[in-house]
């Protein structure tokens, strides 16, 4: 078989997902398990959104509208943009594929910091790119140190903010001084997926720099965090018209399903949903670094809905003795980071759960 496949595609690994509720209960004989893995919204989808999809149910036998035109027509206007500015995919996965695959040449360059999210290097693999990891600054990226590390073969240049696993946050002031030194050749990617929850004042406005026609700079988001609506798959992109048009031609033309419009668009308008979802998520954060704090670990401040905690031991254990007291966590081995878990930040029932749970593992495994 092996002679078979496209080369680059040994070298890929399969995504590891965090694990469902269900998974756990099975293989635990556990009732009650709470997950909290992989940055979903425990508030649920917008409400709003599931009238929506309720009202659109008996259209689902038609194809749906391929460019998602009431979804970019909805976004733009809230963004001051025009439609020609955006792209809707299934999912902001699926983007950050488009984006390599209407860009990327063989052999060219993908930067990122090292310890991220791993659809950047998924990208760059299945498309026959050189993946570059640059060093942080402790957690942080180093802007600084990824300028430098531009060659005349860098296509691709992914800035996760705030960043998974994380949750650190590059500034304003950083970024004009790393777009000043970025060559127009080069792209640079924010992946702002998890932006409505960054609470600091100085995050940087890339929209703006979009909107004044630089070409070299891609805006990512989703509904897939804050909005709730990871089930249904639906992110967005916000670049040039002339950079948007090329990475239209690489998407499938429904790429984007009905009832994912249909959501998207009804959980755009749901203010207080987001709002709601943001201060819970704002006061847990200060809940859980209290929390930590008391069990004297140390953690990174975080501008997401989740955490990065150091145990200071091999986090696997940790993780699997959380799974028994029905808690899901993700373990950062899988960033790299071999004694840190990353837990999202739950209702306040649930940050109460995986404190109590944590100290106890913790007090087990000494
Ligand atoms: C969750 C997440 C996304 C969103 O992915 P979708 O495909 O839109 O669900 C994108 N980037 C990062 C870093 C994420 O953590």
């Amino acid at each position: 078989m092996e002679d078979l496949i496209r080369p680059c595609i040994a070298a890929i690994k399969p995504y590891e997902p965090g694990k469902p509720v269900e998974e756990v209960q099975r293989e635990l004989g556990l009732t009650d398990v709470i997950k909290l893995a992989s940055n979903e919204n425990p508030l649920g989808p917008s409400p709003l959104a599931l009238k929506a999809i309720a009202g659109a149910l008996p259209d689902l036998y038609y194809y749906p509208e391929g460019s998602c035109r009431k979804l970019r027509a909805a976004l733009a206007e809230r963004l001051q943009v025009s439609m020609d500015h955006l792209i809707v995919g299934n999912g902001s996965d699926e983007l950050i594929k488009l984006i390599a695959e209407a860009f990327l040449r063989e052999g060219e360059e993908v930067m990122m910091a090292e310890h991220n999210f791993s659809e950047y290097l998924f990208a760059a693999q299945l498309l026959g790119g050189r993946p570059v990891f640059v060093p942080r600054r402790g957690l942080h990226h180093d802007l600084r140190r990824m300028a430098e590390a531009i060659t005349d073969r860098t296509k691709l240049v992914f800035i996760c903010n705030p960043c998974n696993p994380t949750g650190t946050m590059v500034g304003a002031a950083e970024v004009e001084d790393f777009l000043a030194r970025v060559p127009d050749r080069t792209f640079v990617v924010f992946d702002e997926a998890y932006r409505e929850y960054a609470s600091a004042p100085d995050f940087p406005d890339l929209v703006s720099h979009i909107r004044r026609g630089r070409k070299n700079v891609i805006v990512l988001r989703t509904f897939s965090k804050i909005y709730g609506l990871a089930g249904l798959r639906v992110g967005y992109g916000i670049a040039d018209p002339e950079v948007i048009g090329w990475i239209h031609r690489t998407r499938e033309p429904f790429n984007v399903n009905f009832l994912a419009q249909v959501a998207a668009v009804a959980a755009l308008d749901d203010e207080e949903h987001v709002e709601r979802s943001r201060a819970m998520v704002w006061e847990g954060r200060d809940y859980l670094y209290r929390g930590l704090a008391a069990l004297q670990l140390e953690y990174e401040p975080t501008q997401a809905n989740f955490i990065l905690v150091n145990v200071r031991q091999d986090a696997r254990r940790v993780f699997s003795e959380l799974l028994k007291e029905g808690v899901i966590v993700r373990p950062a081995d899988i960033f790299r980071l071999p004694t840190w878990v990353r837990v999202t930040i739950g209702t306040p029932d649930q940050n109460e759960r995986f404190l109590s749970a944590l100290e106890r593992v913790l007090a087990r495994l000494g």
